[in-house]
């Protein structure tokens, strides 16, 4: 087989680019037409994944099975043209194994049900790619990147010119992309010499909320600032950091002999989505000369709306701050912006001059080059979903749809507060609400437990995707509204199946019913 391959390849019986068994050329896997084909199918699917009132959770398959399933799809050794069959059912495994965005039962996680035009602008960046970082191989996403920062310093409040803004592919890049900085800037020989010894205001360390992202709580030991020096910060009643609190940890830390260089506040916590006091951890950050960085993944997109912007009051005076436009902004993933509010600090984070980055003159175009500020080399130009929706609609549907979705929270708070078996643990600042379900029978010490076992249950069922979290060591429900077309009588709805299952639960426990199988789902335990 190995001679035959290498025979033909060598063009021994003249078809230089046909294999010893396969008869098509190179030329046959990129033909128009099978592109048309693929391209019909897959938007026959999913234009039905955008049916108004879908519902269904998320179906999940044990590993064995899907990779079974996937296994059975492939072709054989050889390969085969285009089968539009094969393709279809490809498309559908990947549908129906994936997390119906758009159903009114997935209330799950932050991702979001995208903009439709901008999934469709998705695929025009695969076939007619603009690698973004470097202008000459991506001319208009690199303008798109200025045109979207300009009209978000505007909402900001920043003044033309005066600041900048990259794109990463995630907030976890763009955390660590704006720690990075601060680093260099505090001690600026480290990019060169590693963070040994030379330190001259005390061990380097950086200071989070509790209750911040994980992806916050790595950077220290990705940078070499250690997990020892995160300097966790005390959170008040509403879960947001507590600036009494946050006095007392600050100068305890310095007493220690650490250098706070970072400060990282969070709009809003992933857990219940608070906003921590923007302006009081700005001055703090400012009276111990430390970096003050705020994670706004979930919150950021809050800029767009008259009604929440201010909320995030005091962002603007952040040193830097990100947005990520694939959770509130409704962009497919990933796109993330990362704001500087002073123009020039974003060379900091790299400060490289390897000759084949970065030219030794500088031009017109040189300001629009991305790389040098960036973790990535090749990088898809995700701000074409952003700023083509931006383009054709405006800032509109991104004010409305965010809007919608708080208001909705907001009214699915009153709602569980007013039922006497739910209990509701804060008021939602974003579209984000954790509860619990305390039904009458259960001990208080099995609450935690139970919550847990109603999260499997509501997910094993696949009507509904919801998720859960630990506040202070117990589990709690929660809910992520993304998708505007849930209503109250969605959420009503859920609160039935809970109490359904509940009931279940209580009535296996107390040996009513003594089915083995029905803790079955408890043991895929997956995210
Ligand atoms: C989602 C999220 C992150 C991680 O962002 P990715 O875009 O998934 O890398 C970090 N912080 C907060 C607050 C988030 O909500």
């Amino acid at each position: 087989m190995e001679t035959l391959r290498l025979n033909t390849l060598c063009g021994v019986d003249g078809r230089w680019n046909s294999f010893a068994s396969n008869t098509l050329s190179l030329d046959d896997y990129f033909n128009p037409t099978d592109f048309e084909d693929a391209a019909r199918i897959a938007v026959e699917k999913l234009t039905g994944v955008l049916e108004p009132r879908q519902t269904g959770g998320v179906e999940l398959r044990r590993p064995k099975e899907l990779t079974e399933a996937a296994r059975a799809l492939m072709t054989g050794e050889h390969g085969d043209v285009f089968n539009a069959e094969r393709f279809s059912k490809i498309v559908d495994l990947y549908v129906e194994t994936g997390i119906n965005l758009n159903s009114r039962g997935y209330m799950a996680r932050q991702f979001s049900s995208v903009l439709p035009v901008s999934a469709v602008f998705d695929m025009v960046s695969a076939m007619s790619p603009q690698p973004a970082s470097y202008y000459e191989a991506g001319q208009l996403a690199n303008v798109a990147d200025k045109i979207i920062a300009q009209e978000f310093g505007r909402l900001i409040g920043w003044a033309d010119d005066s600041f900048e803004m990259v794109t990463t592919s995630g907030a976890t890049l763009a955390n660590t992309t704006a720690v990075l900085t601060a680093r260099n800037r505090r001690l600026s020989a480290s990019w060169n010499e590693g963070m040994g010894p030379k330190a001259q205001r005390g061990r380097p360390a950086i200071a989070i909320g509790e209750d911040a992202h994980f992806s916050v709580s790595r950077i220290a030991g990705i940078i070499g600032v250690g997990q020892d020096q995160v300097v966790r910060l005390p959170l008040n009643d509403k879960r947001q950091i507590c600036i009494a609190g946050t006095k007392q940890v600050l100068q305890a830390a310095a007493a220690r002999g650490l250098d706070v260089f970072c400060l990282i506040a969070s709009a809003g916590t992933t857990s219940v989505g608070a906003n921590d006091p923007l302006v009081e951890l700005a001055e703090l950050a400012r009276q111990y000369d430390a970096w003050f960085h705020v994670d706004a993944a979930h919150n950021g997109a809050f800029l767009v709306s008259d009604r929440l912007r201010p909320r995030l009051s005091g962002i603007e005076l952040a040193d830097s701050f990100c947005l990520d436009a694939h959770k509130t902004l409704f962009v497919p993933a990933l796109c993330t912006l990362l704001f500087y509010r002073e123009k020039g600090v974003a060379d900091s984070a790299f400060p490289q001059k390897d000759s084949y980055v970065f030219d030794p003159f500088e031009d017109e175009m040189s300001n629009f080059q991305s790389g040098i500020k960036n973790f990535e080399c090749t990088k898809r130009p995700a701000i074409m979903n952003l700023w083509l929706a931006w383009a054709l609609y405006g800032r509109a549907p991104f004010e409305q749809k965010l809007d919608h979705l708080v208001a909705l929270t907001e009214a699915a708070h009153s709602y569980l507060n007013g039922l006497p078996d739910f209990e509701v643990m804060h008021e939602p600042e974003t579209n984000i609400l954790c509860f619990k379900h305390t039904p009458s029978g259960i001990d208080h010490a099995d609450l935690s437990d139970l919550q847990l076992q109603l999260r499997n249950r509501v997910r094993a069922a696949g009507h509904r995707f919801i998720s859960k979290v630990d506040l202070d060591g117990a589990t709690v429900l929660r809910i992520v509204l993304m998708n505007h077309r849930i209503e109250l009588s969605d959420i009503a709805a859920l609160v039935e199946e809970i109490r359904s299952h509940a009931q279940d639960i209580l009535a296996e426990q107390a040996g009513l019913t003594g089915n083995p199988d029905a803790y079955a789902p408890l043991r895929l335990n997956v995210g």
